[in-house]
């Protein structure tokens, strides 16, 4: 069946492997990929799909709404995979108002465009919302789980912002019965991630010999997905979940900072032929990230149970194929680590 489907964000880390994904699996859909290329946006994680029939790459804001008007008609869009945002906590920390305009207002206004394109013509129509577990807010530690029904109790400007524009995918739904789905995903690892990020960032300065700031005492727990399986969940989801509702999407895997530090810290070193343990001294301990959730964890069985998905790579195999990609993709890493980004980490992680 032809399709042309939107994919924003498709030059950051999760939407590269979901526009690889779409262009080679379906090769009678036209997928086009809209970016604004902020600093997070690199076009080198799509060299391999950039010169396919069926895609098409477009620079531009998803807060322009004129812009994402023409966009909808000049392609014919009948379906969306919503990526673009801002994803990093602790910028958003630092700056807020840049979270509400994309996220919020972002998330808006493409809604918008696509409710005037597809003009009450729902049939065949899905605009697929990609969001955060970090919505639901923290857990203690008991094992509980944060199901689709657990009450949104956002901590930092980041997750608040996701939070609202997970409520407008909503509102869309059940005002104007637009035909809108929610997923939820734990975090995500694997190769192209931006090395702000804690698996590149660790990855990087272990290779460098250079300082592994952890925050507080490395104990908060995360769930941790490989990237891939997240790409095949919305691939399942996008196309057989039903509209008005949420799917959560997580790994079953959680592990504390601390913990999995010493993993990336045992790959790495083997892979780079030093004596085992070799780079724990690079360790240090740094004043914990103000209102620093305890703990995520996710409760995939809905999804599951209903479309059969599952996390298909142990973790692992995740962070050995992880570590190997990006000891191998040293000028990838390279090219991101120089100018902004040299400035940006002084700041962040030496107070310069
Ligand atoms: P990312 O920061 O790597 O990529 C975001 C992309 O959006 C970039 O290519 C950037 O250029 C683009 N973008 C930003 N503002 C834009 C704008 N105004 N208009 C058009 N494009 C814009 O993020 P990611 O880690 O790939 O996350 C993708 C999505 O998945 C986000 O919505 C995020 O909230 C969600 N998510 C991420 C994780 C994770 O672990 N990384 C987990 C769950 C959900």
């Amino acid at each position: 069946m032809k399709r042309n489907i939107l994919i924003t964000g498709g030059a950051g880390f999760i939407g590269s492997h979901v526009v690889r994904l779409f262009v080679g699996k379906y090769p009678d859909y036209r997928i086009i990929n809209l970016d604004r290329l902020t600093y997070a946006g690199n076009l080198a994680n799509l060299r391999d799909v950039e010169n396919r029939p069926n895609y098409t790459f477009v620079k531009g804001d998803i807060c322009d709404y004129d812009a994402m008007r023409s966009l909808f008609a000049e392609y014919d869009i009948d379906g969306v995979i919503h990526l673009a945002a801002e994803s990093h906590v602790d910028r958003s920390i630092r700056d807020p108002f840049t979270f509400a305009r994309t996220n919020v207002m972002g998330t808006l206004t493409l809604l918008q465009a696509a409710r005037e394109h597809w003009n009450g013509a729902w049939e065949g129509r899905r605009f697929h919302h990609i969001s955060t577990d970090e919505v639901y807010g923290a857990l203690p530690f008991d094992g509980t789980l944060f199901t689709e029904q657990t009450r949104y109790d956002p901590h930092s400007p980041y997750s608040a912002s996701k939070a609202s524009s997970d409520h407008f995918v909503r509102a869309f739904h059940d005002t104007y019965g637009f035909p809108a789905v929610v997923t939820n995903c734990s975090n995500n690892y694997g190769p192209y991630q931006f090395p702000e990020k804690l698996i590149p960032l660790f990855i990087n300065n272990i290779r460098h010999e250079k300082p592994l700031p952890v925050y507080g005492r490395g104990e908060n727990v995360r769930d941790w997905l490989y990237v891939e399986d997240h790409a095949r969940a919305i691939d399942t989801i996008f196309h057989r979940g039903r509209d008005g509702e949420t799917y959560n999407i997580g790994g079953f895997n959680e592990w504390r900072n601390i913990d999995l530090i010493r993993v990336i810290i045992r790959t790495v070193d083997r892979l780079l032929g030093r004596p085992e343990g070799a780079s724990e001294k690079l360790i240090t301990y740094v004043t914990d990230r103000a209102g620093h959730d305890l703990r995520y964890a996710i409760d995939s069985r809905k999804l599951k149970e209903e479309l059969g998905w599952e996390p298909s790579l142990q973790f692992e195999e995740g962070i050995e194929k992880t570590v190997r990609w990006y000891l191998a993709n040293q000028e990838w890493m390279d090219d991101i680590t120089s100018g902004e980004y040299e400035r940006y980490y002084q700041e962040m992680y030496t107070g310069r």
